[in-house]
């Protein structure tokens, strides 16, 4: 499957890399790596198998454009009117673009941006912004992840963390999957000590529709390693997103 995918910079955030007092100088973790996480498919069946999907390619643009003429017309829309004439057109690329991140694989996207650093502090990008699309709805949910890591040596280029969140957040997704991919990718490039990812997001499918709760917000949180061991780097994570920088 040809790969073409341009990645817009979504680090709007602040990216700090601060000393751990639970780094590499406590004697009883420093020869631990992150706790195994079980990979899990991104279109799951029922029985939990990954799904048998059609290659994107296969599915052609006019078929994707007629779905949407459908849509209108189910909605009562006259899809010959001037507005909406190239509607099924926008709304087949944009759909798309959305779930471009099916097509990038967390190699290529990495592309040896990883370094032998010796550094063993935790090092923490926050606020990425990330927008995704849920999969029950096809309604976007939008919000902030927070990603943390306790290097074991090796360390990756910091921007790729915020596109490591682009790529999983351009798909079809539930939050908390999402969250947990993050904290797998981390995983699988770095085997650090440890990942801790948390995710605060507004779905518009509770905002706009279901239960109307503008202002709802859900988190989601994903641990591995020593975030999941130990109590005290975990709450040092916790406290770092929480805090406001003074710069802001
Ligand atoms: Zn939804």
């Amino acid at each position: 499957m040809g790969v073409v995918c341009s990645f817009v910079h979504t680090l709007s955030g602040f990216i700090m890399t601060i000393a751990s007092p639970n780094g590499s100088n406590t004697p009883d973790s420093s020869s631990k790596t992150a706790k195994s996480l079980e990979p899990r498919p991104d279109r799951n069946t029922h029985n939990g198998q990954e799904a048998k999907v059609p290659c994107p390619a296969q599915v052609s643009q006019d078929e994707m454009m007629g779905a949407v003429r459908t849509m209108l017309l189910g909605v009562g829309e006259d899809p010959e009117r001037e507005g909406l004439l190239k509607t099924p057109k926008r709304v087949a690329e944009a759909m798309r673009f959305l779930t471009s991140g099916y097509d990038t694989s967390l190699e290529d996207l990495v592309n040896g941006a990883i370094f032998d650093e010796g550094h063993n502090e935790m090092v923490l990008v926050r606020d990425i912004n990330a927008f995704s699309l849920c999969e029950h709805h096809m309604l976007p949910f939008m919000g902030r992840v927070h990603v943390a890591y306790i290097p074991n040596q090796k360390v990756v280029g910091l921007s790729k963390l915020a596109r490591i969140v682009e790529m999983y957040s351009r798909r079809l997704q539930v939050q908390e999957r999402l969250t947990r991919q993050i904290a797998e990718a981390v995983k699988e490039i770095l085997e650090p000590r440890g990942v801790a990812v948390v995710m605060e997001a507004s779905h518009m499918c509770m905002v706009m529709r279901g239960v109307q709760k503008p202002g709802s917000w859900t988190v989601t949180s994903a641990m591995v390693g020593v975030f999941q061991e130990d109590h005290k780097t975990r709450e040092e994570f916790l406290n770092l997103i929480r805090h406001q920088p003074s710069f802001w």
